[in-house]
């Protein structure tokens, strides 16, 4: 068997794929194709003849990925000469069933159905990709690969809402938390960086992308996280608002006569850095602050002060901790918030190095040599760990049949 793993992410009018070796983590080729359904599509294919792209009407997602077998077919690299291993499927919200990557047959695509009022702006997206990719690869395992698996470690006293209890076996209400592919790559990241177990190791991952999560890992394991029964809760995204008080639901249903969707829409797409500074975009933000914008200062200011709550909250839960780990566009790229999120916490062993995390080198250690935590800045790479993880299954499946 190859090490070839194809891995794709579907959104609602998108499809993401990366055709990844699951050994060496090395992306032979990765495109997306957008606005799917629209009258004029967009596509991106980068393989080993450069970048390629097209604006063809894509009308579903299985022309879609029809797509994208033309570009690996015209501009390779060539899917029959490599051989796939499977398909690995980013999958947002396996609920409390999935707690590891899992094979994908009719009964999984009945299980992630019977989940999509916990996700409804996710899961029925990844499952138009499942059932695309099982059509036109049905002789290939395929892997799904959940968001919310690494997170099923949680304890109870974690993941429960203080809300009637009922409300858990009637509704599913529960933290689950997501994200968590990217916060078992780069826990196993700092292990290898740390050149530690990642067993003896407590680590605070912060996922900062478009999407914000951060997690406290114990020994490997997630023991509690920021996000809930969906992704909106935790800290400030790009234009989600994270935490809030629930009263304001009926507040705002009561006082503005707003529908629930409304508030929905509002609170997923509109708030966050966006609600407050007119910005998404973390780059753009950080000119209109650079320009004096208060706005944007604001913004940043809330956005780093829940983030540093986190920390603080996650320290406490850890009792020590080992590593903070900065991961995702904004974690990665941001000097002035990983300053600002550590700022005056000196006392709890964590001294970051200006220089170091002004451009930090390879090995990622932005804190002085004298820090009792480490700070780590380390790319996260979901694609990578889906593709090691549908390997991995795979070959178990195959050495016991
Ligand atoms: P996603 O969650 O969609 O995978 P990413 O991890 O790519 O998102 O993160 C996207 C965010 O990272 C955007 O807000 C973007 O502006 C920000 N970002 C990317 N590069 C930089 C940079 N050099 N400096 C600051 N922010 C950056």
């Amino acid at each position: 068997m190859s090490d070839y793993v194809l891995v794709i992410n579907a959104g609602s009018s998108s499809l993401k794929y990366s055709l990844v070796d699951a050994g060496s983590g090395e992306a032979l080729a990765e495109g997306l194709i957008e606005r799917i359904g629209e009258s004029e599509g967009h596509q991106q294919h980068r393989g080993p003849d450069g970048e390629t792209e097209s604006s063809d009407a894509l009308a579903t997602h299985e022309d879609a990925l029809r797509a994208a077998l033309d570009a690996f077919a015209k501009h390779g690299p060539s899917l029959d000469d490599l051989e796939l291993a499977a398909v690995g499927h980013r999958v947002v919200h396996g609920g409390a069933k999935f707690a590891v990557p899992s094979l994908i047959d009719d009964a999984l695509v009945a299980e992630v159905t019977d989940l999509v009022p916990l996700a409804p702006l996710h899961n029925p997206a990844n499952l138009e990709g499942i059932e695309v990719a099982r059509r036109l690869f049905p002789d290939l395992p395929q892997v799904a690969v959940f968001d919310t698996a690494f997170h099923q470690t949680l304890p109870p006293h974690a993941y429960t809402y203080a809300v009637p209890s009922e409300w858990l076996d009637d509704h599913g209400i529960r933290r689950y938390g997501f994200h968590g592919t990217s916060h078992s790559f780069v826990s196993e990241q700092a292990a290898h960086r740390l050149g530690r177990d990642l067993a003896d190791l407590n680590l605070i991952v912060l996922h900062l992308g478009n999407g914000c999560s951060a997690a406290a890992v114990q020994g490997g394991e997630s023991v509690e996280t920021s996000m809930g029964m969906t992704p909106l809760e935790g800290l400030v995204m790009g234009t989600r608002s994270g935490d809030l008080d629930p009263a304001v639901h009926g507040h705002l249903v009561r006082e503005a006569g707003w529908s629930v969707d409304e508030i929905d829409n509002a609170l997923n797409k509109k708030s966050g850095l966006k609600g407050l500074a007119g910005e998404n975009d973390f780059r753009a933000l950080a000119k209109l602050r650079a320009a004096g914008d208060p706005k944007a200062e604001l913004a940043f200011d809330v956005y780093c002060h829940r983030i540093k709550k986190y920390v603080g909250a996650y320290y406490a839960v850890l009792g020590t901790v080992d590593a903070i780990v900065f991961t995702a566009g904004v974690g990665q790229h941001s000097a002035d918030v990983r300053a600002a999120v550590l700022h005056g916490l000196e006392r709890l062993g964590i001294r970051l190095d200006p220089v170091r995390n002004a451009d930090p080198a390879e090995d990622g250690l932005v804190s002085t040599d004298d820090s009792e935590v480490a700070v780590l800045v380390i790319p996260t790479n979901e694609e990578w760990q889906i593709a090691r993880q549908a390997l991995e299954l795979v070959t178990k499946e195959e050495t016991a049949s």
